[in-house]
């Protein structure tokens, strides 16, 4: 289903070529809700021992539903979520998680998807010089070799993630800098540059923190509902112009961006 605001198409008829940005989340926006995420890649891969999936589906079962309940104070919510990355990256190095596991990982078919349409939505805007700015509380180097891997790491493209940090073995040592995780984005949100406007795209609520220093009216916001989290409809529509429900393809998007800014 796709769920458009009324006055979505006035603010979408705002954008010109070259006055706007495109502002993302990664796992489960550019690739599907039912894909592995960048920091679930490595569970059920044959990479690291049975013993990390184990260790990892715990720390998932625990702190997904943590991350979904809108119930809960933001606070407790952001500490949780530190507490998850921190430990799954704990894990990693208990683990000697190393550089060489990468292209392992990556040479697994679909290990992660691409949602419909996220391919062509990436070439269209490196064709157009639109600037895309991914900010993921994903694992920033898994972002670089799927894409990388699939032809779309274009020059018009920033990433802004976790990146990890590894000895000189190659093995890992932890994060490179502070924690980034679905709760926090405000503090590494873009900031207001000379586009007057964004068009922000993800899958959760708090993904709506990834912009600052814009008029409300100037960020376009667009969801991607996941299947685990359709009980969050009506939150959704509330806060985003469009809410794409059943793993819709960007093939909408980008078809209402052909018809105000040409192809
Ligand atoms: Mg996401």
């Amino acid at each position: 289903m796709i769920y458009r605001k009324d006055n979505y198409y006035d603010k979408i008829k705002n954008l010109t070529i070259d006055n706007f940005m495109v502002v993302s989340d990664f796992d489960r926006t550019i690739t599907t809700s039912t894909s592995h995420t960048t920091w679930g890649v490595l569970s059920n891969a044959g990479i690291l021992p049975d013993q990390y999936d184990f260790e990892r589906n715990s720390l998932y079962n625990y702190y997904r539903p943590i991350e979904l309940n809108d119930t809960l104070d933001d606070s407790v919510k952001m500490v949780a979520m530190a507490d998850w990355h921190q430990k799954h990256v704990d894990l990693l190095k208990k683990y000697r998680f190393n550089q060489r596991h990468i292209d392992q990982i990556f040479s697994i078919p679909d290990v992660m998807s691409f949602r419909p349409g996220a391919k062509e939505f990436f070439e269209y805007l490196d064709k157009e010089k639109i600037e895309v700015n991914i900010l993921s509380a994903g694992v920033g180097d898994f972002i670089i070799t799927f894409l990388e891997n699939n032809n779309c790491l274009y020059d018009n493209l920033k990433i802004r993630s976790n990146y990890l940090n590894f000895d000189r073995h190659g093995v890992i040592i932890g994060l490179k800098g502070d924690i980034l995780h679905s709760l926090n984005k405000s503090s590494y949100a873009i900031k207001k540059n000379d586009k007057k406007y964004v068009v922000l795209i993800g899958d959760q609520l708090s993904d709506v923190m990834m912009v600052s220093g814009y008029y409300v009216d100037n960020v376009i916001k667009i969801a991607f509902l996941p299947h685990d989290n359709v009980n969050q409809l009506e939150s959704f529509r509330d806060v985003f112009d469009m809410v794409l429900t059943d793993d819709e393809s960007f093939s909408v998007i980008v078809n209402d961006l052909k018809q105000v800014i040409g192809s």
